[in-house]
């Protein structure tokens, strides 16, 4: 557990909470330079293009379809997302849409990118093998830029959680920003799956840029008869028949599903436009329900603020504790 105690909290820092003051004024940053990949959409199974490029401070997360000209600009935010059936898809006021976006969204949380064009020749963002990972390593090769800003940091401050039947999402205050997920299906190999991760020192990268998405064979049949899912296949997904995995080398992870989950979640959080300073808990929640949690949050103006950095008093107070990745697997 990560614990930094209030004890190095001095008067100067109030309104300064302690990981943030412990953290000291962390800058935005952005790409050093560009960087391209191609891959294959999962749905349309065509080739497409994306490239990230730099961009100012205070730009955000932007998606432009360059196959459009004219089109405009597609801001990552949780108000602009239009479609969360199989995977999250934001939207422009001019109705142009990108699909896919919550594994390239979540290796940007995930390397701590604020602000980066994401220029796409089609309809979605490519696939690549399904995880977050060829998109961290395209972030590393680009190299990161800290910019003349602070980041910022949206911090919990009281519970907030949405439920449908057996699902449920919620945030809730804490010191440091985590993300807990439970998963549970009938099949054995899957079956009941649940971990925490805390997104410090390089977790991220370590714990769940790697985790695949997954599907089930029946899914795919049927994702195939309505034309979808045509990229779809064991180079880029975990498919599970019964209680097997089909995949030739097996998994990644032993949990490799509910870290995942994890994965898209971190991706579809970012869409708040900021980092969190609190602990997401999902149960077999998924891109809708998180998306209609940021809504709840954003719409209840106490459940929540921006925390301003106070710039000299937190580096005054800023002895940077080594923080301890806290990894919770399954309650077993
Ligand atoms: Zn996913």
């Amino acid at each position: 557990m990560n614990h930094i105690g209030q004890d190095v909290i001095s008067d100067t820092t109030k309104s300064v909470s302690p990981v943030i003051a412990s953290m000291g004024p962390e800058k935005q940053k952005t790409l050093l330079r560009t960087m391209n990949c191609v891959g294959i959409a999962l749905h349309s199974g065509e080739k497409v293009s994306l490239t990230l490029r730099p961009a100012e401070a205070y730009t955000g997360i932007i998606f432009r379809r360059i196959d459009i000209p004219g089109s405009k600009e597609i801001v990552a935010s949780w108000d602009n997302v239009v479609d969360t059936r199989m995977c999250t898809t934001l939207g422009s006021e001019d109705g142009v849409t990108i699909s896919t976006v919550e594994h390239l969204m979540s290796a940007l949380a995930g390397c701590g990118v604020d602000n980066v064009y994401v220029d796409v020749n089609g309809p979605e963002v490519p696939v690549m093998d399904g995880s977050a990972q060829p998109f961290v390593f395209l972030i590393e090769c680009a190299g990161l830029l800290e910019q003349d800003a602070p980041r910022r940091v949206i911090e919990i401050l009281k519970p907030v959680r949405v439920e449908i039947g057996d699902k449920m999402a919620e945030l809730i205050p804490s010191d440091t920003f985590s993300v807990g997920f439970e998963i549970d299906f009938e099949s054995e190999v899957v079956a009941k799956q649940e971990i925490t991760v805390t997104m410090v020192n390089g977790s991220f990268k370590k714990e769940v840029a790697r985790a695949r998405t997954f599907g089930f064979m029946h899914e795919v049949e049927q994702l195939r008869a309505a034309g979808l899912g045509l990229g779809g296949s064991l180079d880029n997904a975990v498919i599970v028949e019964g209680d097997k995995v089909l995949n030739e080398d097996g998994l990644r992870y032993d949990d490799e599903f509910v870290r995942h989950k994890v994965l898209d979640a971190v991706g579809d959080l970012y869409l708040a436009g900021g980092v969190f300073l609190g602990s997401y808990k999902g149960v077999r929640s998924g891109h809708a329900l998180t998306n209609q949690l940021l809504r709840a949050l954003f719409a209840d103006k106490s459940a929540w603020r921006y925390v301003d950095f106070a710039e000299e008093s937190a580096v005054e107070v800023a002895p940077k504790e080594a923080e301890v990745v806290n990894l919770v697997a399954a309650t077993a």
